[in-house]
């Protein structure tokens, strides 16, 4: 029996059409036989809460092992896991092909699988609902008053009461100029292909840039047409399906793919590199709906085509088709790379790009920052996403940065809030913005 490997992990399908897998007395048992191993390892303790709170049941119980443990208390651990995947792929020598066959982060999807089917509160189904939402908040006077209210003390607090939605949480600003109603139409270039990347790039805008920051849009496709790439903005999409993914939603997740993949696929098979601005949504079609869909040739034309932005500029400057024309040097930038971002398994390609501007100093943060999607906008797991980010806020804080930019745009607003007052001056931007403004365009 080997343990430990120098190898990437291999993630494997999910088997979730099968009837068993919503079967609950085999999930429970499955729960209890990995809870086990998990005890007798532990190495996963400082990852997220989900492991501190199995240890902490274990260390409770009678016999100070998982059998001493609740069954209904299984599910305690199950809800404080994020689906960040980051115990498969940076710490577990147990994973498949190794006969003891862990696989946390899929194990965890299962139980939320059943306890979705079991029903959930209301809360839940709405924050994981990006796109309704992005599209009702982001009706005009709709905008500013939901701004407007996210900011009241007040008014927090009784959303806070009504919802779930923690008072102290800072949110998203929503837009009423959608970046898919107000982008700008690529020039006209010839395609340039690379050995490396396509030379031509489709968009999947995601609702957090259509809605939120769609500034990050506008950035990136400044950025390609700086670099004389020409780019489509795909004609439809809804949310990939992440935050219903994180939730145990599958046949929500079945419902998005049927509307994105065959137009994703369609510009793959135009030969279009596709750019998805934020890590979620890219792992989600480059992972976890190839998971589910390992069979389906659409699904897998869409992985093979999806890149970080980043990834593909780095590409590009490999195959000597990028412009490094910088004008403006960024000073210090404090960088986090999100979980999502690391499970790609592409490298620190958004490091390698803003070291590459003269004049700019990365302190480059790797640990997870703790808010992961909807997860750490909830009341109940508020304090502990805070806590999961302290050591993120001190790095990030240490070199007194004139930027803090994380991959992920709201791990970057959970860190620059996390920060406080110790980096005053610390702007926040995204790193497609800073890239951006080192070419002064
Ligand atoms: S997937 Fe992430 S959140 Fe879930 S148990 Fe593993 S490390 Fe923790
Ligand atoms: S997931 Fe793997 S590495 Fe982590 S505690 Fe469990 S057995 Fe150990």
């Amino acid at each position: 029996m080997r343990e430990g490997s120098l190898e990437a992990p291999t993630r494997h399908p999910l088997d979730w059409k099968n009837p068993e897998f919503y079967d609950a007395a085999q999930v429970e048992k499955e729960l209890g036989r990995v809870f086990d191993i998990c005890h007798g390892c532990r190495r996963c303790v400082n990852l997220c809460t989900a492991f501190p709170t199995l240890f902490d049941l274990v260390d409770a119980s009678s016999t100070l092992e998982v059998d001493g443990v609740r069954k209904q208390d299984y599910w305690k651990v199950v809800d404080q896991c994020y689906l960040c995947d980051m115990c498969y792929m940076t710490k577990c020598p147990y994973v498949p092909p190794h006969p003891w066959n862990v696989d946390f982060p899929h194990l965890m999807l299962r139980a939320k699988a059943i306890k979705f089917r079991e029903g959930i509160r209301f809360r839940d189904r709405l924050l994981s609902s990006t796109d309704a939402l992005g599209k009702l908040a982001a009706i005009p006077v709709v905008a500013q008053t939901v701004n407007a209210v996210n900011k009241n003390g007040l008014a927090r607090a009784v959303l806070q009461s009504a919802l779930g939605v923690h008072k102290d949480r800072e949110l998203p600003p929503y837009t009423s100029s959608k970046f898919r109603s107000h982008f700008e139409a690529s020039p006209s270039f010839p395609v340039k292909d690379g050995k490396h990347a396509p030379g031509k790039v489709a968009i999947f805008s995601t609702c957090y840039v259509n809605y939120n920051e769609p500034g990050m849009g506008h950035d990136l496709l400044a950025l390609l047409a700086h670099n004389e790439i020409p780019y489509v903005v795909v004609e439809k999409e809804a949310c990939c399906g992440m935050p219903k993914l994180e939730l145990g939603d599958l046949e929500a997740v079945d419902r998005l793919k049927q509307i994105n993949i065959p137009v994703l696929a369609r510009v793959a098979r135009e030969g279009y590199a596709i750019l998805t601005p934020v890590p979620s949504c890219t792992l989600m079609f480059k992972q976890e709906l190839p998971l589910l869909y390992p069979d389906d040739a659409q699904t897998i034309a869409v992985r093979d085509a999806m890149f970080d932005p980043f990834e593909y500029l780095v590409l590009r400057r490999k195959d000597g088709l990028l412009k490094t024309d910088f004008k403006t040097p960024l000073g210090k930038v404090a960088y986090h790379i999100p979980c999502h971002s690391r499970v790609q398994n592409m490298g620190q390609k958004t490091r390698e790009m803003l070291e590459a501007i003269p004049g700019t100093a990365v302190t480059t943060v790797e640990r997870c920052a703790g808010h992961d999607g909807t997860w750490g906008v909830k009341a109940e797991y508020f304090a502990n996403s805070m806590k999961i980010g302290r050591p993120v806020f001190r790095r990030m804080a240490e070199p007194n940065p004139d930027y803090v930019a994380s991959d992920c745009p709201i791990a970057a607003r959970h860190i620059r809030q996390g920060m406080g007052d110790e980096a005053q001056n610390a702007v926040k931007s995204h790193p497609l913005s800073l890239l951006r403004k080192a070419y002064g365009i």
